[in-house]
């Protein structure tokens, strides 16, 4: 079995250690034996069509525009998510691939489409670590990550919030990210599938047809607890 993994601009979106997401897909999946080819594509070369799983970070505002604008143009992921790709996205790559997003200025500035998502400019800028509890129907332990975005977002009925916001701000209205098809959309760092193992699992086994088998415990789990630990009150007296 193989896994073809693709980086979206690297040179455009890559914040607060998102190129973690490609290194742990990488090493979970062929931990199970899968092979991995892992293609980089900078955002002047075209998006490859036969990927499995398409991965994008986050990035500043200025980039993002020219991420998504090339992005339209190129059509690339467009095709590959019509062809059945996963598709995990993060922060300024979560608003990208919404209908809208808003500009330094608030502008609205056309996304990819790929889920029912517009996103805006809220009050505040969402700074610090978030927990989130996953929808049930994806079945996967609390989410950990640390956020730093002004966007807000709204989803439409098609696409569904991934989580319910606990401690942060997210999508803005009490929850966090969203999902449609193989579509992950969120708005955390940390990074996201180092924090979140089972999220990594998730998107392998909708990339390879699934189910993957369990792995052991690793650092992560330790990172994680740590993580969601730094989030709870002290105790007091
Ligand atoms: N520029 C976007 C915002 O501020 C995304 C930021 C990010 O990717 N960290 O909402």
């Amino acid at each position: 079995m193989s896994l073809r993994v693709v980086w979206i601009y690297p040179d455009l979106l890559s914040t607060y250690g998102d190129h973690g997401n490609v290194l742990i897909l990488e090493r979970r999946a062929r931990m199970r034996g899968i092979e991995v080819e892992t293609v980089h594509v900078r955002s002047d070369e075209r998006v490859p069509l036969q990927g499995d799983i398409y991965l994008m970070g986050g990035g500043e505002d200025r980039p993002q525009i020219l991420a998504a604008q090339r992005l339209r143009n190129d059509g690339g992921l467009n095709k590959a998510v019509a062809a059945g790709a996963t598709v995990l996205a993060v922060c300024a790559g979560y608003q990208i691939i919404g209908q809208e997003f808003g500009d330094d200025q608030d502008r609205p500035m056309p996304g990819l489409g790929l889920i029912e998502a517009r996103s805006g400019r809220g009050q505040v800028r969402g700074v610090g670590e978030i927990v989130a509890e996953v929808d049930t129907q994806l079945g996967l332990p609390t989410l950990t990550g640390f956020e730093n975005h002004q966007g807000v977002t709204r989803l439409g009925p098609s696409a569904r919030p991934l989580a319910r916001t606990v401690v942060g701000v997210g999508n803005g209205d009490g929850t966090e990210g969203a999902f449609y098809g193989k579509i992950v959309g969120t708005y955390l760092h940390g990074p996201a599938l180092v924090r979140n193992p089972g999220l990594a699992d998730l998107l392998i086994a909708w990339a390879t047809g699934g189910p993957v088998r369990q792995l052991p415990p690793s650092w992560a789990d330790r990172l994680r607890e740590e993580r969601l630990a730094a989030t709870r009150p002290a105790p007091t007296g």
